[in-house]
């Protein structure tokens, strides 16, 4: 069958602009079998580990306002906010990372 990531071409241009022999092909154009797309690119493993990152955070979050929650026991508008504010900040934590990421890896 004809290689998903270079579509039977045999290579690929990668982020410099240059052809390179196709990693999924190895250059032949065809694959036999089922298509098994390759190793995550590193800026997609740096995202994946910026993803996992903001989980942990949140998780960790989740487990201080549950904590918070139970001992102090917060109005509904207060857990609301906390809870606003939390995510609003993984969020953040989260564009910057990959803006910061966007302009270092030109
Ligand atoms: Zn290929």
């Amino acid at each position: 069958m004809v290689c998903q990531e270079c579509n039977g071409l045999g290579k690929v241009i990668d982020q410099d602009g240059r052809a390179d022999i196709c990693t999924g092909c190895y250059g032949l154009g065809y694959v036999r079998g089922i298509y098994r797309p390759g190793p995550l690119s590193s800026s997609k493993l740096k995202l994946k580990h910026a993803l996992i990152g903001t989980m942990g955070g949140l998780g960790i979050f989740y487990a201080v306002f549950l904590y918070t929650l139970i001992r102090y026991s917060l109005g509904p508008m207060i857990t609301l906010a906390v809870l606003l504010a939390g995510h609003l900040v993984a969020i953040t934590f989260l564009v910057l990372y990959i803006m910061y990421r966007a302009m270092h890896d030109n």
